[in-house]
């Protein structure tokens, strides 16, 4: 049990939050230190992502705040990493680095090159902090490379004493007022970003977007991203219908324009990064996709900032979608779903310039297919019924049995007689009305030719209608 440990300050980096305790303990042996918390032999450093987490909980005398699930979410580098996980393995990752069994490799190393070295602050940063908790601390905002300026204070966070060169970093003191070692006074080297230029806004931006991402309570999981990407890049036609990414050239050339390359440099960007493959590898978060400030930057290129991108109401992607996102009418005027958005599966494939969709209900079996124009994706209003299902089956087969020896006997004279038939109201063409009526016509004008003209369909549809349950009767 430890005699005491110290309360987290907000946006706390842990390596400071340890710092604190090794001092206020007297005991500036870090090998000791990092034993007696973690029962580990680790070294400072590595607490970007600390592990054991709840050996030091079990340890923290009496009430306090502490939790697994707080320290990393407000105090660890974790968080940055959440969008590459789905909720799932998130969960197993933060579970790990509570009691490590060493069975999880989190991507530390793809979070240590997101984190400086040396350690940052904002020199507006420190003498607040002073003024009103009485010392300083290390935020975690600042730590984060492409974080270039203090989202709260719009200054330049600094590494070193502009005066005297001293760099700031986690193998020396870290700084508990906002004097140098050689007691130069920080704060007067703030200097403010100029919001006119827009490559500084941009880092402003960067800044206050990154800070969003650490502090959000949304469960940002690669699910979301993925689906929000999907949905953006198939309005703006980076994506094609059938899912895949295309135009990546497009996409390229567009996020140039709007972030021209000076600005991205100054975000340590390399070009190099910017390749054939961008857009396939962003949007899908597939190989490569670990860079959160290319995130950052897609997200902001599309909603215009992180939080809109999250947040906002997702784009209406249906006129994007061939046949849109149904669910899509059942056509069988027996069917209980008749007319209602029952089908919910759509299948899609293409055919040189048309686009094929089958929808199928699962209530009665009919099954009709639909055309679009690939480019324009405009339906075309004729559907082609592939099935008409067992309910129709069914309902048919009763009705012909009904009439099945009369439609016998008069098969065996089938007599081309030209019958009069009395105007009669004749109901839409293959209704089940009209199929019904097709039978009773066929009884009383013995032929199929006739038949056929008084419906106004061909003889073999009438043949075919016939016969198809004839040979279930006999
Ligand atoms: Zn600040
Ligand atoms: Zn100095
Ligand atoms: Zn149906």
């Amino acid at each position: 049990m430890l005699n005491f440990f110290p309360n987290p300050y907000p946006d706390e980096d842990f390596r400071s939050i340890v710092y604190r305790f090794s001092k206020l303990s007297a005991n500036t042996d870090k090998k000791s230190v990092m034993y007696e918390l973690f029962q580990a032999k680790t070294v400072r450093n590595k607490l970007i992502l600390p592990r054991n987490i709840l050996n030091l909980l079990n340890k923290i005398p009496g009430q306090h705040t502490y939790s697994l699930k707080r320290m990393i979410k407000e105090h660890s580098y974790l968080p940055l990493m959440k969008p590459f996980y789905t909720l799932t393995e998130y969960n197993r990752i933060v579970e790990d680095i509570g009691q490590t069994t060493g069975a999880i490799v989190v991507g530390t190393n793809r979070l240590r090159h997101m984190i400086s070295n040396q350690v940052r602050y904002c020199p507006l940063c420190l003498l607040e902090d002073y003024q009103t908790i009485g010392e300083t601390y290390v935020h975690r905002i600042h730590q984060i490379k492409f974080v270039q300026v203090c989202p709260y204070h719009h200054v330049y966070l600094i590494s070193s004493c502009r005066e005297c060169q001293r760099s700031f970093s986690y193998d020396k003191e870290l700084l508990g007022t906002p004097f140098c070692s050689n007691q130069h006074y920080l704060p007067s080297y703030a200097k403010q970003i100029n919001h006119v230029e827009t490559n500084e806004t941009l880092l402003y931006k960067v800044a206050t977007n990154t800070n969003f991402l650490l502090q959000n309570e949304k469960d940002i999981g690669i699910e979301l991203l993925r689906e929000n990407y999907r949905d953006h890049a198939l309005k703006q036609g980076y994506f094609s219908p059938n899912g895949l990414t295309r135009k990546n050239t497009n996409f390229i050339r567009d996020f140039l324009v709007y972030f021209p390359i000076g600005h991205l440099e100054a975000l340590g960007i390399n070009l190099n990064q910017i390749n054939r493959k961008f857009a396939q590898i962003y949007f899908n978060l597939q190989g490569n996709h670990y860079n959160v400030l290319f995130h950052i930057l897609i997200m902001n290129y599309f909603s215009g900032s992180v939080n809109n991108f999250l947040n906002q109401i997702i784009p209406n992607t249906e006129p994007f979608i061939p046949f849109g996102c149904g669910p899509w009418e059942c056509l069988n005027e027996l069917c209980t779903e008749f007319n209602q958005p029952s089908i919910k599966l759509c299948n899609r494939y293409s055919y040189k310039e048309v686009i094929y969709g089958t929808f199928r209900c699962e209530k009665c079996g009919y099954t009709y297919t639909k055309k679009c124009n690939r480019e324009t994706l405009q339906t075309v209003e004729k559907i082609y019924v592939r099935d008409k299902g067992w309910v129709w089956n069914k309902k048919e087969f009763e009705i012909h049995n009904l009439y099945a020896m009369k439609i016998q006997q008069t098969q065996r004279f089938n007599k081309r007689q030209r019958t009069i038939v009395e105007k009669m109201h004749i109901p839409k063409k293959h209704s089940f009305a009209w199929t019904k009526l097709l039978l009773q016509v066929y009884l009383t004008v013995k032929s199929y030719k006739e038949t056929a003209r008084i419906l106004g369909t061909t003889e073999i549809t009438v043949k075919k209608i016939l016969t198809k349950n004839q040979m279930k009767i006999s």
